[in-house]
């Protein structure tokens, strides 16, 4: 059996849903588990409705509520013609109880934790029930499965944890149970159900996770991630146009691009399908023919070794110097304490005996942290900075390679180093005015001479 998880744009309308049922046509032999997210940006606009009741904007709030709902019943009527009146009228309560769950926030001017779960959680709601209407008009056997019966998590709202043991318990019950039911089951990715029988969602974009799950709880054979883009690149392809799509990618080196493409997807929510050796499989559903990315537990180094060349723009360095630290053990932790108290992280990190260098991202508490700090070193900051970096297995036993990074950038001005302790990465920090042409250099370096060099 495989899990096919179709993400917000890949259900977003009718032509989308055309082809979400031909690509689960198509799979109907394995016995698919179809996990959907909501429609489109649904649940941006329930975020937004929820956000105007909150407000005390009633009529705000039942505004976007009802933009939402035209454009949900054009879809349908768009995709169902004829059938639409019956699938409309599935829908249709599911909008009611968002308008009074509205009406309730707006008078209390306040949204109870487990209330905004359930709002949200509305979103997939329609989605699933959408889809698989739209897999029976086209002729497919498919059933709605409720995901609350088989997701079980704590009652941590907003970001529930799943808790595996019964998820795999009642998934197991629950298919088994079916007898001569339908092959293709359409279930709600993003959201689950407390021991006390509330409905929680598992975090924004969690439907990823959701479809790692099930694929870990049923043993899948592969899960696919149908999404807009063909899968994670060599580099970004609006930076670099000659980019290509990476065809297979260990967990650990997604990993490490995930801090500088989140727009694909989170890894770390793949781990419950990749930690059990089932392959994840990052699909274009505009372009179902194309083999898209495969993320598996290890993948074997491509020609040049690195896999995909990332950035990250809007970085802040901070350089720290003082001549205490040669003397004091410790030292070290009360600057990065400093960091800690006013909730920064921090990224890359680089030190000698006598300063120490940073880098963060959030730049929001800077001028709090410099006040800290100076009653500590010398403080010097830098804005407007990009981390470039280097994704690959083993980056770090393979000689040569930092000079071939640094030829390749020779022109450019390179403001702090690191090697990263994982031997997956190696970044460095650059002026944000520079970054783009550094990607490219890179990127002609390492994946566009013919026949690649090997290092
Ligand atoms: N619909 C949810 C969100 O937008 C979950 C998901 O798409 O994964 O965050
Ligand atoms: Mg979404």
């Amino acid at each position: 059996m495989i899990i096919q998880k179709f993400g917000g744009t890949s259900v977003e309308d009718a032509a989308a849903l055309e082809r979400v049922a031909a690509i689960v046509a198509r799979a109907a032999g394995e016995a698919p588990l179809v996990v959907v997210s909501a429609m489109g940006d649904t649940t941006d606009r329930l975020v937004e409705a929820l956000a105007a009741a909150a407000r005390g904007e009633q009529e705000a709030a039942r505004r976007t509520l009802a933009r939402l709902e035209d454009d949900t019943l054009a879809t349908v009527r768009e995709f169902f013609g004829r059938g639409g009146d019956a699938v409309a009228s599935l829908v249709k309560p599911e909008f009611s109880e968002l308008g009074r769950m509205a009406d309730a926030v707006a008078v209390l001017r306040s949204v109870p934790a487990a209330g905004r779960d359930h709002f949200l959680a509305q979103g997939e709601r329609i989605s699933a029930a959408v889809v698989s209407e739209a897999l029976r008009a086209r002729g497919l056997p498919a059933e709605h499965l409720d995901a609350r019966e088989v997701m079980a998590t704590d009652d941590h709202f907003g970001r529930a944890r799943p808790d595996v043991p019964r998820i795999c318990r009642l998934i197991g019950e629950r298919l088994r149970s079916g007898g001569a039911a339908p092959a293709i089951r359409v279930t709600e990715g993003f959201i689950g159900r407390a021991p006390g029988g509330q409905t929680t969602t598992l975090g924004r974009g969690g439907s990823d996770y959701s479809a790692a799950l099930l694929a870990a709880a049923l043993e899948a054979s592969a899960v696919e991630i149908w999404t807009d883009v063909s899968g994670m690149m060599t580099a970004d392809p609006r930076v670099v146009p000659q980019a290509r799509v990476i065809p297979a990618i260990s967990f650990e080196e997604a990993s490490e691009l995930a801090y500088f493409g989140a727009r694909v997807l989170h890894p770390l929510t793949l781990a419950p399908a990749v930690e059990k050796g089932i392959p994840v499989r990052i699909r274009n559903s505009r372009e179902p023919e194309e083999p898209g990315t495969e993320v598996r537990t290890s993948a074997p180094p491509g020609p040049s070794r690195v896999r995909s060349i990332a950035f990250k723009k809007g970085i802040a360095t901070v350089d720290m110097h003082t001549s205490r630290m040669l003397m004091e053990a410790g030292f070290l932790k009360t600057l990065f304490e400093v960091f800690a108290r006013h909730e920064t992280p921090v990224d890359m990190v680089s030190t000698s005996e006598v300063s120490v260098s940073v880098t963060v991202d959030d730049v929001s508490r800077l001028s709090d942290i410099r006040r800290d700090l100076e009653a500590l070193a010398e403080v010097e900051m830098g804005q407007d900075r990009a981390i470039v970096c280097l994704v690959g297995q083993d980056l770090k036993f393979a000689p040569g390679l930092a000079a071939r990074i640094f030829r390749a950038v020779e022109q450019i001005n390179i403001l702090m180093i690191s090697q990263g302790a994982s031997r997956r990465n190696v970044s460095f920090v650059v002026e944000e005015k520079d970054v783009e042409e550094a990607v490219r250099a890179l990127h002609r370096e390492f994946f566009e001479r013919n026949p690649p060099l090997s290092f």
